[in-house]
């Protein structure tokens, strides 16, 4: 720390979860020196307790972690790989699967608890000597200038930087103080969760079946464990919330298909409210938002935490293409290609998710056309083999204009 309690650097990322931690440890593998600022210290790793909250993670997710060196560490604690995934609907029965066989690929991507990303990272980032990780750390103010952003903390701390990264989730703190404004809207859903134990070891195949009442998703877990995720009506949610474990089991098992077999313990349950959300920008002067400080998508395909971590890699790679040619990297001019990169892409994400999403609920018309559709859309994917492959590198994150660091490289 500097004269007067200041502290200068290249780049400030707020948000140490998981895409602000990608961000911070690839802007430091490339040279720079990055503060990144964590209000809430994550809990050390236990291999007895396990973190309810799981993502199903891309294979270029993967190729980034690696490029960062933090790819290794998910795996000394762990992480579960699946090769299959298979969608179906309850009222028509059509099906569609995925295998990474197809593709010539040993796994479609991993389910990992998010507090072992985030730790991962964070060990990354504590052998990074440019990299100063500061937690617990609460903003006061942000103050932007021509030539320069101040962020000071509430121990009155001042730092001075061209760039603020936020990565601070979808109520960030610092768009707000930005002025960046946002559009979206609730979804009638929240979401359950539960960490169960299963009799069954079927540990290579995520599966989701659409039912009139809402999504259901089986994710597996290392060992004969598995998460559980239903989307359903809030008061339906906090009654089954409500239940002992024994009578959740029950009616999970009831509600749940009986591929799923026996369910013998429940490890954790909780809820999150479902929402989508969209930035009108991405960049201000000396501000730009990664992650779900730029978007919240609904949950039902797995895709909120890898377009975070696919930002990361084009808002790096913008970042030090310029901080390479001694440009402003904080200005307009450095952060507008990295919003062209982006926000595109993300809205059609945010679009086709919000689109399958009201695809599945239950056809008021009486027409039955939004069967029909379905049946037709899920057969195509499952019997056009072309198709089927294109939407398997899509959701693997290996299609459309990707980053060097989704490629598996550093920028530099
Ligand atoms: C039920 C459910 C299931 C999901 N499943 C998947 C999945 O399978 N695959 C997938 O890709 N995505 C999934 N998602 C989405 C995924 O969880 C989010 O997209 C992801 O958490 C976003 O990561 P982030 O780092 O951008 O933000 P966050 O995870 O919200 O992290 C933000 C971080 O910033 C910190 N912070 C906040 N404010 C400040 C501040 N002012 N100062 C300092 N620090 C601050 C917070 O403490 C936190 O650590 C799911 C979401 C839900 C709700």
């Amino acid at each position: 720390m500097g004269r007067e309690n200041t502290i200068n650097t290249d780049v400030i990322v707020v948000g140490g979860g998981m895409v602000g931690s990608l961000t911070a440890a690839a802007l430091g593998c490339c040279g720079l020196d990055v503060v990144l600022l964590e209000k809430n210290p994550p809990a050390e790793f236990n291999p007895l307790q396990h973190d309810l909250r799981v993502s199903a993670v891309s294979f270029a997710t993967e190729r980034m972690f690696s490029a960062v060196g933090a790819w290794d560490n998910v795996h000394l604690m762990r992480a579960c790989p699946f090769r299959r995934m298979l969608v179906w609907d309850d009222q028509s029965e059509a099906s569609t699967l995925f295998n990474s066989a197809d593709i010539g690929h040993q796994h479609l991507g991993h389910i990992v608890e998010n507090r072992v990303l985030q730790l991962a990272l964070w060990e990354c980032l504590r052998s990074l000597e440019n990299v100063r990780l500061l937690c617990p750390a609460s903003i006061e103010h942000l103050e932007v200038d021509t030539a320069r952003a101040v962020v000071t903390l509430g121990n009155q701390t001042k730092l001075t930087t061209p760039l603020v990264i936020a990565a601070d989730g979808a109520r960030s703190q610092i768009r707000e103080l930005a002025g960046l404004g946002v559009t979206g809207e609730s979804y009638d859903q929240h979401a359950l969760v539960a960490t169960v134990t299963t009799a069954l070891s079927q540990q290579d195949i995520t599966w989701q079946r659409f039912t009139p009442h809402g999504p259901q998703a089986f994710l597996p877990l290392t060992g004969n464990r598995a998460s559980m995720v239903w989307y359903q009506s809030a008061d339906y949610i906090a009654e089954l919330k409500a239940m002992s474990g024994q009578c959740f089991l029950k009616a999970m098992q009831k509600e749940f298909p009986e591929r799923l077999g026996e369910l013998n313990e429940v490890i954790g349950i909780g809820s999150f409210p479902l929402h989508w959300q969209h930035a009108e920008q991405y960049v201000a002067p000396r501000v730009a938002l990664v992650g779900d400080a730029a978007h919240s998508v609904h949950p039902l395909a797995g895709q909120g935490v890898n377009m975070g971590m696919l930002d990361a890699a084009a808002l790096v790679e913008c970042v030090v293409g310029r901080y390479s040619s001694n440009a402003d990297i904080g200005s307009l001019r450095s952060l507008r290609p990295y919003e062209r990169w982006r926000k595109g892409n993300n809205a059609v994400m945010i679009k086709m998710l919000d689109g399958i999403h009201h695809a599945f609920q239950p056809d008021d018309s009486g027409a039955g056309m939004l069967k029909l559709l379905r049946t037709a859309a899920l057969n195509s994917v499952d019997r056009i083999r072309p198709l089927n492959s294109l939407c398997m590198k899509l959701a693997m994150g290996l299609a459309g204009d990707l980053p060097r660091l989704a490629k598996g490289q550093l920028p530099v």
